[in-house]
């Protein structure tokens, strides 16, 4: 990375940001994303370094003339990055925004979420996305971690952390082989826990090469998924429209709108 190049984007762009690449505590069965390690030198820490960082922030920022500014934190688990790394990366958005607006979204397993984290985010105006695929026995069928074991209770109480906090978050559930037939129990449990934005992500992945049409056995189907989403409209028509925001409702129902 040029450290000095100076750049400016005749229109506004978006960065998904991984500071710590693909590293992450958990071992999702259905994870498709830990393999990128093999992508990377043996001896590689992942780590984004404080001068990357710093040059990555004033450059984002000064290659575009929008009023606001958005930035993506993900992983891997961009928490394994600990929380003062976000301190600086606030205080330099600070620093380079010259007052403009910036925005911060930032999407977490959930595991490795305290008070401080919450209040953090809470100060900051952070949007946290929350891996949650539904209730216990759901969640933890891949949801798991280095040894196998579920990670439900701590998203669960991380949840709750980020409720009392007052964080703006939403909720981004994997869609797997099985979840046609659990989609209205998924969607009653996150309404339980007092999820009003919802996201959900179909897993499909390939078994062998690129030219394999295999599947692994925890990928939805297409008729499944298309199941899936006609089981949650069909309970989200009925009296939840405006109050739960399922995101691909959403975006239909803008482009209905032409919007
Ligand atoms: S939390 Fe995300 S990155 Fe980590 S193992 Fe699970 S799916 Fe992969």
């Amino acid at each position: 990375m040029d450290m000095n190049s100076s750049y400016t984007a005749t229109r506004s762009f978006h960065v998904m940001t991984k500071p710590i690449g693909p590293l992450c505590n958990l071992d999702c069965t259905y994870c498709f994303y830990l393999d990128k390690e093999k992508l990377f030198p043996a001896d590689e820490n992942y780590r984004m370094s404080d001068e990357v960082l710093e040059a990555y922030i004033r450059k984002y920022i000064q290659s575009q003339h929008t009023p606001e500014l958005s930035f993506a934190w993900q992983g891997g688990e961009p928490t394994l990055m600990g929380l003062d790394f976000y301190r600086k990366v606030t205080a330099l958005q600070r620093r380079y925004a010259g007052g403009r607006r910036v925005h911060n979204s930032f999407q977490t397993n959930g595991t490795k979420l305290d008070e401080d984290w919450c209040a953090f985010f809470a100060r900051e105006n952070f949007l946290v996305g929350l891996s949650l695929d539904g209730p216990a026995p759901i969640h933890d069928r891949y949801r798991v971690n280095k040894g196998g074991a579920g990670s439900f209770e701590q998203v669960f109480q991380s949840l709750e952390l980020l409720k009392k906090h007052r964080v703006e978050f939403n909720t981004l559930t994997c869609v797997t082989r099985q979840s046609p037939d659990e989609a209205v129990e998924i969607y009653n449990f996150l309404k339980s826990c007092g999820v009003t934005f919802m996201q959900f992500i179909p897993i499909v992945e390939r078994v062998g090469d690129l030219t394999s049409d295999t599947v692994t056995p925890w990928s939805v189907t297409s008729e499944g998924y298309g199941q899936f989403l006609c089981r949650i409209f069909d309970e989200w028509v009925q009296g939840d429209v405006g109050r739960i925001f399922v995101n691909l409702f959403d975006v239909a129902l803008g482009a209905w709108c032409g919007q």
